[in-house]
C-alpha cells in the first residue's frame, strides 16, 4: 500500500502522458490523412473541372461547326435558288426566241430574198372594220393586236386609216406582179411592186394603208393627215416605214408599214435610222422583244 501510495502519482502521471502522447499522435495522423484527402479531393475537382471544360469546349466547337455547316448549306441553297431562277430565265428567253420567227426581222426587198416556201406560222383575219373595201385580209396573228391598236389610235385622233393590203403569199405576189406588168408595163411595175419572194407582204407583218380620200390609188397618201400621224406615232405600235424617201433599197412607199416590234421601232424613231440600213446582227438583237407590249401612252 505504501508503494502504491509512493508510486501511484508517478504511474498515473506516466499513463496520462502516454494517453496524451498517443492522442496527439492520433491527432497528427488524422490531420495528415485529412490533408491528403483534401488535396486528393482538390486534385479530383481540378481534373473534373478540366474535363468539364474540355467537354464544354468540344460542345462549343461542335456547335460552331454546325453553325458553319448551316451557313454553308443556306448559302448553297441560295446559290441553287439563284442558279435555278437564272436558268429558268434563260429557258424562258430561249423558248421565247425559239417561238419567235426570225424571218420576221429579216430584210426583204429587191436585194433580200424570201423562200417561196415561206408561209407565216400564224395568220388571222383582220376585222373588216379595219379593212378598206370588201375583202378578207390576213395578218400575222401575234402582230395583229398591234396593227388594230395603231389604227384605233389614229382614228381616235381624227386620221381615217384602213388597211388595203396585208399578207400576200408567194403565189399571190407573182399573180399581182404580172397583173401590174400588164397594166403598167414592166418598168413601172418593178418600181412599185416587188417580185415574188422579195416582198415583205409574204411575211404577214407588212400592210399598205390608205384613207377614204386616197382610196386604192396610193397617190397623195404622203400629203394626208393620216401619213403625218403615222410618221409621228406608228413606232409606238411597233411599225416602221420600210422604204422611206431617198432610201437606196426600194421605191419610196409612204403607205407601206411593217411591224418590227415596239422596241426596235422606238430605237429607229429615236435615232432617226432606217431598218434597211441597220446591220442584220443589230436587228437580230431585237427579235426577243418582237412582241413586247405597247408602252402606256
Ligand atoms: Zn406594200
Amino acid at each position: 500500500m505504501t508503494i502504491l501510495r509512493t508510486w501511484g502519482p508517478w504511474i498515473g502521471g506516466i499513463i496520462l502522458v502516454a494517453v496524451v502522447a498517443f492522442g496527439g499522435y492520433r491527432y497528427y495522423l488524422l490531420t495528415k490523412e485529412l490533408q491528403i484527402t483534401k488535396s486528393d479531393l482538390a486534385s479530383t475537382t481540378a481534373s473534373l473541372t478540366i474535363a468539364a471544360q474540355q467537354q464544354s469546349d468540344a460542345l462549343t466547337n461542335e456547335q460552331s461547326k454546325n453553325a458553319q455547316l448551316e451557313a454553308q448549306l443556306s448559302e448553297l441553297n441560295n446559290s441553287f435558288g439563284t442558279q435555278i431562277s437564272s436558268l429558268s430565265t434563260t429557258v424562258g428567253t430561249l423558248s421565247k426566241l425559239a417561238s419567235t420567227d426570225p424571218e420576221l426581222l429579216e430584210k426583204y426587198s429587191k436585194v433580200f430574198f424570201l423562200s417561196e416556201n415561206y408561209v407565216p406560222a400564224k395568220l388571222s383575219n383582220i376585222d373588216p372594220s379595219y379593212v378598206y373595201g370588201i375583202k378578207t385580209l390576213q395578218f400575222q396573228s401575234d402582230a395583229l393586236p398591234f396593227l388594230t391598236a395603231m389604227i384605233d389610235a389614229s382614228r381616235a385622233s381624227g386620221a381615217d386609216l384602213s388597211v388595203i393590203s396585208s399578207y400576200r403569199s408567194f403565189g399571190t405576189q407573182a399573180i399581182l406582179k404580172s397583173a401590174y406588168k400588164v397594166t403598167y408595163g414592166k418598168g413601172t411595175a418593178n418600181a412599185f411592186s416587188a417580185d415574188q419572194g422579195y416582198s415583205e407582204h409574204q411575211l404577214g407583218t407588212a400592210v399598205d394603208l390608205t384613207t377614204k380620200t386616197v382610196k386604192d390609188s396610193f397617190t397623195g397618201f404622203e400629203k394626208t393627215p393620216a401619213n403625218t400621224w403615222l410618221t409621228a406615232n406608228a413606232y409606238k405600235y411597233g411599225f416602221i416605214l420600210s422604204y422611206p424617201s431617198g432610201n437606196g433599197y426600194y421605191t419610196y412607199e409612204p403607205w407601206h408599214w411593217r411591224f418590227v416590234g415596239v422596241k426596235l421601232a422606238a430605237m429607229l424613231h429615236a435615232e432617226n435610222q432606217n431598218f434597211y440600213t441597220l446591220d442584220q446582227r443589230t436587228i437580230n438583237a431585237y427579235l426577243i422583244a418582237l412582241f413586247d407590249p405597247i408602252q402606256p401612252q
